[in-house]
């Protein structure tokens, strides 16, 4: 049998295109290699799932990496409704959007997929090509033929989740062009403050010469994690040769910091968590007080050099950054540019974004892009 279209994957962006093509009357198959659906997604938000953010197109633009890609995207849906129309209740925590239930399962029950043939359990291996021509796939168990092919397979990070990277593999095989993949969202390798595991600090900045972030801060027994390190990881994977810092009070400059530590040698007491504090003293508070002696006990506050610093792999990122390179994608169907008839959607594009709902915005925008534009090319209303 022929299928109108074959979608690999059904993890978030696989749910969403499989759902909006659900009533559409097209023979749909849809290849997993789980044995169920959206097995990432239920890990998001810590099993609450941050669905979405509730960012202006500005803002959402800004926060994600190629994101003027989605601009008109934003503009055309609306995820909010999507969600309202399925019965999904959502509740807002500052600029971010959860389930009411606070459960991401109910965020995969909501789709409606009923209409597809769905085979689990099977892992596609391969593309076909005939006379240059995209017409179906090969996976552990059988060929399939199609019409369309909708790539959703996601990144490659979690891997035990599904998104193992196989169809980079195939789609770099087959002249698809895959932009640098590194870390994003990840937690950071360093080893001075490894004995103040579990510290938490609030507050703090990160920097390097190109980005800053402020944020709290957890010292693990690898290095640092928690909201700030993670929103940098990226960064520190991006720009491997970049001197990155820390600043541990924000609230003053260096200079009135200084100041304040001149008259007063115990200021910071109180003001950072004492175990901390009591850590920094001990190793860069100087025995006689001069005060070019105290100057470098600021530095040591104030741009902490994260010598040595790196990221965890890969596979321990919240996402992937880089995939199929943009330039080769269309933004309004989501479809490769040279090869018409093969389609996109989710982590597996060069998109990704910063915590807070971004990720799973990028998954459902696409996917909706791509299911109104393989209606449209059938014909049908959309
Ligand atoms: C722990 C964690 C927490 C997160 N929390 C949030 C959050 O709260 N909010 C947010 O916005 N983002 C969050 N993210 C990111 C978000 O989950 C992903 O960006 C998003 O799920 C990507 O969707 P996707 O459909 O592109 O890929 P996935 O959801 O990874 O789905 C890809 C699917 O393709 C299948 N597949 C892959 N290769 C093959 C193959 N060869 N054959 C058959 N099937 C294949 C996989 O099995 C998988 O089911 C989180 C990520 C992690 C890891």
């Amino acid at each position: 049998m022929k299928y109108d279209v074959i979608i690999i994957g059904l993890g978030s962006a696989g749910l969403m295109v499989a759902d909006r093509l659900n009533d559409s009357g097209l023979r749909v198959l849809v290849l997993e290699q789980n044995k169920r659906a959206g097995v990432k997604l239920l890990l998001t938000g810590n099993g609450r799932c941050n669905v979405m953010s509730s960012d202006n197109a500005e803002d959402f633009v800004a926060a994600v990496h190629n994101g003027r890609f989605l601009r008109s995207a934003y503009h055309k849906y609306n995820v909010k409704k999507f969600f309202d129309k399925h019965n999904l209740k959502l509740k807002q925590e500052n600029r971010r959007l959860y389930p009411a239930s606070e459960k991401a399962r109910d965020v995969v029950n909501t789709f409606k997929i009923d209409h597809a043939k769905i085979n689990y359990n099977e892992k596609v291996e391969d593309l076909i090509f005939e006379d240059e021509k995209l017409v179906g796939v090969r996976t552990n168990i059988d060929t399939y033929y199609g019409k369309s092919v909708v790539i959703c397979a996601g990144g490659k990070t979690y891997p035990q989740s599904g998104s193992d990277g196989s169809l980079h593999r195939i789609l770099k095989k087959h002249g698809v062009k895959i932009t640098k993949i590194y870390p994003s969202e990840v937690a950071l390798i360093f080893d001075d403050f490894k004995e103040l595991s579990g510290v938490a600090l609030q507050n703090v900045k990160m920097f390097h010469k190109k980005n800053e972030r402020v944020g709290d801060l957890l010292f693990t027994h690898k290095g640092l994690s928690g909201p700030l390190s993670i929103a940098m990881g990226e960064f520190v994977a991006r720009f491997p040769e970049d001197k990155f810092y820390l600043d541990f009070y924000p609230e003053l400059n260096e200079e009135a910091l200084f100041e304040k530590l001149w008259q007063d040698n115990k200021f910071l007491s109180g003001k950072l968590p004492k175990s901390f504090y009591n850590f920094m003293i001990d190793k860069y508070f100087p025995e006689n007080v001069s005060k070019k002696e105290l100057r470098k006990f600021v530095s040591k506050i104030k741009r902490y050099e994260l010598v040595n610093i790196k990221t965890m792999p890969l596979e321990y990122a919240f996402t992937t950054a880089g995939g199929v390179d943009l330039k080769g994608v269309s933004p309004k169907t989501c479809s490769h540019k040279k090869i018409d008839n093969l389609y996109f959607a989710g982590e597996i594009l060069d998109l990704h974004g910063e915590i807070g709902g971004y990720n799973l915005m990028i998954a459902w925008f696409t996917g909706m892009i791509v299911a109104d534009a393989i209606k449209e090319k059938f014909g049908l209303e959309v």
